[in-house]
């Protein structure tokens, strides 16, 4: 099974040493790759290129997330050529939100404009991801051009997909078997959510537009301060998942670890993922 893992820079000292101990534990699961963060705008360059490096050295297979928006085509050349220079051939791209009070400009308006970027001037030198929403993107005007704009996205020149998080398996399969009848061919990972904090799940879901089946909210709800009981239920949920996507034959698993092991390792565990050793 092709795993593949995703890490945020961290802001302080501490916690970037904390993450060389969670990452340490999560390479049990020997992973095809391990992916990192950028903020848009360049909020988190040298923090991105700092855990680039410390991942590099400890897993080799790096792929740096990339957001244009706000960049110039400048910018952006000078930050992929810095990556190649230190033997990186995976990108994640993705166009990005600006933080509020960034305002707009930039030269790229969407992440297919940073594709055939990336294809232009590099031609096949980086293996190169896009972001894929099943459930679709908060702002998309309709499912149909959302779809559409993927579609693109893809035929663009990108060779595989990662998704946002969901926990309805269903929107995944429909959205999979409408991308291959428009003629996307690559493969399409699903991307998986653990789930550890109730309050920070609902914001974030929130803001990305993925649905917490009113079943699952309100479950979560009910726990209230008891985290032992949210990590339980959340942990049989999101295992049920996976469980789900591995018997249909996805390609892949990608874990949003948000930089935490043990929720990662009790989910592969119970699949037999991996052993614990
Ligand atoms: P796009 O593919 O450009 O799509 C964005 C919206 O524009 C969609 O509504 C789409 O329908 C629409 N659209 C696309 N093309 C066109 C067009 N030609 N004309 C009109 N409308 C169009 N964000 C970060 O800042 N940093 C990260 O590291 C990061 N990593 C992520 C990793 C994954 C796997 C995922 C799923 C998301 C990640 N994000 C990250 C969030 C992502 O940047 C946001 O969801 C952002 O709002 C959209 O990025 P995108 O690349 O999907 O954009």
């Amino acid at each position: 099974m092709n795993i593949s893992l995703e890490f945020f820079p961290p802001k302080t000292a501490e916690t970037q040493t904390q993450l060389g101990l969670d990452s340490q534990k999560l390479a049990a699961l020997k992973p095809s790759y391990v992916s990192v963060t950028y903020g848009a705008g360049g909020s988190t360059r040298d923090g991105t290129r700092r855990t680039v490096d410390q991942m590099k050295s400890q897993f080799g297979d790096v792929a740096p997330h990339v957001s244009c928006i706000g960049a110039t085509r400048h910018e952006i050349q000078a930050l992929l050529e810095d990556y190649r220079s230190i033997g990186i051939g995976r990108l994640v791209a993705l166009r990005g939100d600006l933080p509020s009070g960034y305002g707009q400009g930039g030269e790229f308006a969407h992440a297919i404009d940073l594709v055939r970027f990336i294809r232009e001037k590099f031609d096949d030198h980086f293996f190169i991801e896009v972001a894929a929403y099943p459930e679709f993107h908060p702002q998309a005007r309709s499912a149909d051009l959302d779809m559409q704009h993927f579609v693109e996205k893809m035929k663009a020149g990108a060779h595989g997909a990662i998704t946002q998080y969901f926990f309805n398996s269903d929107a995944y399969f429909r959205f999979v078997d409408e991308a291959y009848a428009k003629g996307v061919d690559q493969p399409i990972v699903p991307g998986i959510m653990p789930i550890t904090n109730f309050t920070q799940l609902a914001r974030f879901s929130d803001a990305c537009g993925t649905e917490i089946p009113r079943w699952i909210r309100q479950r979560l709800q009910s726990y209230g301060d008891d985290t032992a009981s949210i990590r339980a239920f959340g942990h049989e949920v999101v295992t049920d998942l996976v469980d789900q996507l591995l018997t249909a034959g996805v390609p892949g698993i990608h874990f949003y670890t948000m930089n935490k092991a043990e929720p990662v390792l009790k989910i592969a565990e119970a699949l037999k993922l991996y052993q614990a050793g």
